[in-house]
């Protein structure tokens, strides 16, 4: 490249480079401020058991569409607020909404559990058991209605005191999962020694599964391990039929995907549960496309 070129092209970086500061800057800004008026929402993502072929549980995954950015993926703004010490609000935002809408759920889809995700940052929090107890106390439902997702990232940070977290939560009578199992770096073995009932492995093991004999093994022998050492499993981002019939044979107990349901609102949720109920051999029948 010649000069000319060359010092376009570190203009053209240098100018997505600030497009991008800058919008990392008004996400950061504009946070706090939407959490308080509650213009974030919520979708809800069916989780289906492959042998009752029901469906008692729900991932609560959190969205935000913002004013003048549009949809603002998850994954981008968490990780923002981790960085900046905004994940608290996010997290308490989350489970009193989370745990607001399971209270509403328990008359009419009674053992209906819902799963919030916890970031890394709120896991070192000696004082989470005790805010989740209080947000549980002041909507006057049991632990039994929530469920919390973490990731091995999370435990590896600091195992002791993370551990310590966790058994207190599980203590409270909350399930545990393990979240993108597989990705991170720790081992079966180690999650033997979590209080954790479940694990979830990452869709990247799943989503190719019906033509990858590679992703096929690493599925067949964690959900085994994972079975004899007493956990649940649950996999993640089925998207197609084909890879149903693999898991079935696979030993998965429940499944989570676009295949069954993409995140829903809440009420669309709740059509999509009464849909279920009446049709849910459908989904694994032969003929369906
Ligand atoms: P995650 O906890 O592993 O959530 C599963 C993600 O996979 C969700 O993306 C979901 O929409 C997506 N997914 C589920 N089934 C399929 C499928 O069949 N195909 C494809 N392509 N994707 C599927 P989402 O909602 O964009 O969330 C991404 C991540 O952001 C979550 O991963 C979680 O780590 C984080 N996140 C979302 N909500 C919250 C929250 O309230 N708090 C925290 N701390 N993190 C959250
Ligand atoms: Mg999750
Ligand atoms: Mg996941
Ligand atoms: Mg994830």
């Amino acid at each position: 490249a010649n000069a000319k070129q060359l010092s376009e092209g570190i203009a053209g970086y240098q100018a997505g480079q600030d497009e991008r500061h800058l919008r990392e800057l008004t996400i950061i800004q504009d946070l706090p401020a939407a959490l308080a008026a509650d213009t974030l929402s919520i979708c809800y993502q069916p989780k289906v058991s492959l042998r009752q072929q029901n469906c008692r549980a729900a991932e609560a995954l959190i969205r935000w569409q913002h004013p003048s950015l549009g949809f603002i993926p998850p994954d981008e703004f968490i990780r923002l607020a981790e960085h900046t010490g905004h994940i608290e609000l996010v997290t308490d935002w989350m489970l009193s909404k989370v745990i607001a809408q399971a209270a509403l759920w328990q008359s009419s889809y009674p053992g209906l559990k819902l799963a919030v995700n916890l970031s890394p940052v709120d896991l070192i929090d000696e004082q989470l058991p005790a805010r989740i107890q209080h947000l549980l106390d002041q909507a006057r439902v049991p632990a039994k209605v929530l469920a919390l997702e973490v990731t091995e990232g999370a435990v590896m940070q600091d195992p002791e005191r993370v551990i310590r977290i966790l058994r207190q939560l599980a203590e409270l009578g909350i399930e545990l999962a393990i979240d993108d199992f597989g990705t991170g770096h720790s081992s079966l073995a180690y999650l033997k020694l979590l209080p954790v009932h479940e694990v979830k492995i990452d869709r990247a093991f799943i989503k190719n599964i019906e033509h990858n004999s590679d992703d096929e093994l690493i599925v067949e022998a964690t959900s085994r391990l994972a079975k004899g050492l007493g956990f649940r499993v649950t996999a993640e981002g089925l998207e197609n039929r084909e890879g149903l019939a693999k898991l079935m044979t696979l030993g998965c107990d429940t499944v989570q995907g676009y295949y069954f349901a993409k995140p829903m609102p809440a009420l669309d949720f709740e059509r999509w549960l009464q849909q279920f109920q009446q049709t849910a051999v459908d989904y694994f029948s032969e003929d369906r496309a």
